[in-house]
């Protein structure tokens, strides 16, 4: 954990074990909740344990006029494409390469990323109301993308009183 933090951090693990290290304000951020652990350990340490609770707590942020098992199926999908961002043709490359020559990646247009439609994140839910999903991810995108926004926020400050 310490080292994936770290290597993130661009810090030195060997510093006086006495001091407060950024890499530890890092870290009690992540671990302030129940959720927030989880998903650090899904996407930052590859922790396929994490991977159930974390999807069944965000399911919990979903409205509870759904059925149960519908929001589980939303939060699993969400937390999938959170995990795993990157274009399924170049892999994040940005580009592939055909016969001897490298082109932008067709499939994401250079941008490294899987884009996401309506009607396959329809079919990953098993749901036939293609015009729901939509509305049904900005809920679960928003957790995740402040999750993200507040690990990033962290590490800039820490990185800043480093220099
Ligand atoms: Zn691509």
């Amino acid at each position: 954990m310490r080292e994936s933090v770290a290597a993130a951090l661009g810090a030195n693990l060997d510093d006086d074990p006495w001091r407060e290290r950024p890499l530890d304000r890092v870290a009690a951020f992540c671990f302030a909740d129940r959720l927030g652990t989880l998903l650090w350990r899904c996407k930052y340490q590859n922790d396929a344990k994490a991977y159930k609770p974390a999807s069944l707590l965000l399911a919990r942020e979903l409205p509870q006029g759904m059925t149960l098992g519908f929001r589980r199926r939303l939060a699993s999908q969400a937390l999938t494409e959170w995990i795993f961002p990157v274009c399924r043709r170049c892999f994040g490359a940005k580009e592939v390469v055909i016969g001897n020559l490298r082109a932008t990646c067709p499939a994401c247009n250079g941008l490294g990323l899987h884009r996401w439609g309506d009607l396959e994140r329809a079919r990953a839910v098993k749901i036939r109301d293609v015009a729901r999903i939509g509305r049904h991810f900005v809920r679960l995108s928003t957790v995740l993308a402040e999750f993200d926004r507040s690990v990033a926020a962290i590490v800039r400050a820490q990185l800043e009183r480093l220099q």
